[in-house]
């Protein structure tokens, strides 16, 4: 029998936007305006703009190539215009033969295209349109546009805003001496010019600058600043083990083949000293790639041990975690520590014994991938959980990772340790992340030596080729990174047709390097590859028995083969910032002059040509950081876009830097000196959505 849905009745679609009583309809404020007070003439249209014009229909047509679409041409006097449909409606065809047949006018808005062809005239692609009488009124002021669910208008939301507006009366909730709210707008009059904006104000209120938008800005970053506070305040509530460091401790130091820089004493002393106090930690530890984090992630685990806990490292791939087993079993094993290793592609077997050796405490350290912390494992006495790239695991994952190290023994909760090679910037760790406690590793072990970075169009590949044999030659050896095959639109990572795609590139890849350098050994690695197999071509390449390595972005993360000199990308026009940084990390590990070779296929897009400029100009990862904050913000910078966090709506973290300074400032008076005042501002602004914030 097919399931028939029942249709949602309007109230309970505005009720899911969380629009119920008068005040939320009052406070859903308009993502944006739309001018459509002007009327521009089609011969002044330049490609890139967002505008409106109006004209005669002239032609109406539906196209098959290059796939069906409706084409509509129209005429002010002045030129021509397309407006092209992709998708369509048989009445929308009837509409505009209508309209012809009538010489009707038609209004549109979108964006301006260059057309196609040698006489191209402009065009827009799914432009908004209606058919107007001609001496139709424009609107007199901005249109706001507000965020609406499935199967809402804009119409039915703005009856309904108005309809609150002529009701609610919006109170103050913030006593007038926070600081600075005197020399804010009163947030009544900024709520009402927002919905019905002014004449007059049409750019600021479009760019966000106006008053009012800076007073809305306020208020949202102030409920972020009492919603993470009051995160803070709750952890702080909780227990956790102390752990003092003991023997062990001094024995893995007294091992380490190398002296720790100062920065990695730094923030050894700090987790130290987070580890014993009787709240939880959580605290991100932060170094570009290379800066050595591994070492002060086994001195934690040590001091967890110490202590008579557990510790889990948790890793983002297989690859990565292994890497980690091997280096710190090397160390802590001869110590006596049993180190347990657990990914979900073990045989059951072993599964089951690393799994026994988890939950009897027999293995007080366990590495592996978040495998760990599923379903089956559990710790006997876990005390702390460290996850190296935290980043990289969606939300859904590190609230699992929450729930399973919450109340674990006797209602002591472990300490956490993140670690992220993707720096931070000031104004997202301020907001964001303002619940954990960050520390840097800001310098490098000695010896490295700068990374040079080429970019070189992939017309050149003959003389890239040319240079990987030079360094092989020279005893060195290179990773030749091949494509990614792009994302699909929404964004959801790879499909499973561009997966099979990529693994193909890499195999060809491979085959094709190998003939053109028939004297050296070409080894491949790619996501696909069985665990032993995987790890096999990654140990020969360690041992320099493998001179090039093609791989898929598997290495991205965390591989480590010092005499590794020479990275190539393909196709580095695809990949993100961060991502090419991590992939340039690999490289400059050992005391060789590195290089990292770019090579890229024009046309290039604005943005990938920025990514890679930045890419040439600087080996910081905080400047990398900050630019692709800059060039894709916050939301996915964070990768939270999947996660439903709630991102700032209006607030700009780069260009309202100093907004979020004053809220935290004033979120911390608040909750000293008017609490109520702060919970009623966070009911106001949060209601029940801050959970997400804690992930
Ligand atoms: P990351 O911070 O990227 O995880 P790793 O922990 O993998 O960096 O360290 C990178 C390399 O530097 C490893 O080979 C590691 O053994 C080495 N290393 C770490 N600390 C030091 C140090 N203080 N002196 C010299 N080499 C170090
Ligand atoms: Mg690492």
């Amino acid at each position: 029998m097919k399931q028939q849905r029942v249709p949602l009745k309007l109230d309970e679609k505005l009720a899911r936007l969380g629009l119920a009583r008068p005040i939320d309809f009052v406070l859903h404020l308009p993502l944006r305006y739309e001018d459509e007070t002007r009327l521009e003439r089609i011969a002044d249209c330049a490609p890139g703009d967002t505008t409106q014009v109006q004209g005669r229909v002239v032609a109406v047509d539906v196209q098959y190539r290059p796939r069906r679409q409706l084409v509509v041409r129209i005429d002010d006097d002045s030129g021509e215009l397309l407006l092209r449909f992709l998708n369509f409606y048989g009445s929308q065809i009837t509409v505009f033969e209508r309209a012809r047949d009538e010489h009707a006018v038609v209004r549109a808005r979108g964006e301006v295209r260059r057309g196609f062809g040698s006489h191209a005239v402009v065009e827009m692609v799914h432009p908004k349109t209606r058919v107007v009488d001609e001496s139709a009124p424009l609107p007199t002021t901005l249109t706001p546009i507000y965020p609406a669910g499935e199967g809402i208008s804009q119409t039915t939301l703005r009856k309904r805003i108005d309809a609150a507006l002529a009701h609610v009366a919006l109170d103050e909730v913030l006593p007038d001496t926070l600081a600075p709210l005197a020399e804010l707008m009163p947030l009544e009059q900024a709520v009402r010019t927002l919905h019905q904006p002014p004449r007059g104000d049409e750019a600021a209120l479009i760019d966000k600058t106006h008053p009012a938008w800076t007073r809305i800005k306020f208020e949202e970053l102030l409920a972020q600043q009492l919603a993470l506070r009051r995160a803070r305040a709750r952890r702080h509530a909780k227990r956790s083990p102390i752990m003092r460091p003991g023997v062990l401790v001094e024995r893995l130091r007294a091992a380490l083949p190398f002296k720790l820089t100062r920065a990695q004493e730094r923030v050894s002393a700090e987790i130290a000293a987070d580890l014993q106090r009787a709240f939880p930690m959580t605290r991100l530890l932060q170094g570009d790639v290379g800066a050595g984090k591994t070492v002060v992630a086994a001195l934690a685990a040590a001091q967890a041990i110490d202590a008579g806990w557990q510790a889990a490292l948790m890793a983002p791939t297989e690859l990565l975690a292994e890497q980690h087993f091997r280096k710190i079993a090397q160390l802590l094993e001869p110590l006596g520590v049993t180190v347990a290793w657990l990914t979900g592609s073990l045989k059951t077997r072993e599964k089951r014994a690393a799994l026994d050796a988890i939950a009897s405490g027999a293995a007080p350290l366990a590495i592996g991938t978040h495998a760990l912390f599923q379903d089956r494992a559990e710790f006997a006495r876990l005390g702390l959980a460290i996850v190296d790239e935290q980043h990289r695991f969606g939300v859904a994952q590190r609230l699992a990772l929450r729930a399973k190290t919450s109340s674990e023994v006797g209602m002591l909760e472990p300490h956490q340790l993140m670690m992220s090679a993707t720096p931070i910037p000031r104004t997202l760790a301020m907001t964001y992340l303002a619940d954990l406690d960050v520390s840097v590793i800001d310098e490098l072990p000695p010896g490295r030596t700068p990374i040079r970075t080429h970019l070189v169009d992939d017309a050149r590949r003959d003389e890239v080729i040319a240079r990987v044999r030079e360094a092989v030659h020279a005893g060195r050896q290179a990773y030749w990174v091949c494509p990614l095959i792009e994302e699909n639109p929404e964004g959801s990572g790879p499909t499973r047709g561009a997966q099979a795609l990529e693994l193909q590139t890499a195999i060809d890849t491979h085959a094709r390097l190998s003939a053109e350098l028939s004297e050296l050994k070409v080894g491949l690695v790619h996501g696909r590859l069985p665990t032993a197999e995987k790890q096999a071509v990654m140990d020969a390449f360690a041992r320099n028995e493998v001179h090039v390595l093609v791989a898929t972005t598997v290495i991205e993360v965390g591989v480590d083969v010092p005499n590794a000199s020479l990275m190539v990308v393909e196709h580095a026009e695809r990949f993100g910032l961060a991502q090419l940084h991590q992939l340039r990390g690999r490289v400059g590990r050992g005391a060789a002059a590195s290089a990292c070779v770019l090579m890229y296929a024009k046309p290039l897009s604005n943005n990938a040509k920025q990514r890679l400029r930045t890419l040439y100009e600087t080996t910081d990862g905080f400047e990398i950081a900050r630019r692709d904050l800059e060039l894709r913000g916050p939301g996915e910078f964070l990768g939270a876009r999947q996660s439903g966090a709630p991102l700032l709506r209006f607030a700009d973290l780069e260009l309202d830097a100093e907004l979020v300074e004053q809220a935290r400032d004033a979120a911390a008076w608040l909750i000293e000196h008017a609490p109520h005042a702060a919970r009623a501002h966070l009911e106001r602004w949060h209601g029940g959505r801050e959970e997400f914030l804690k992930a």
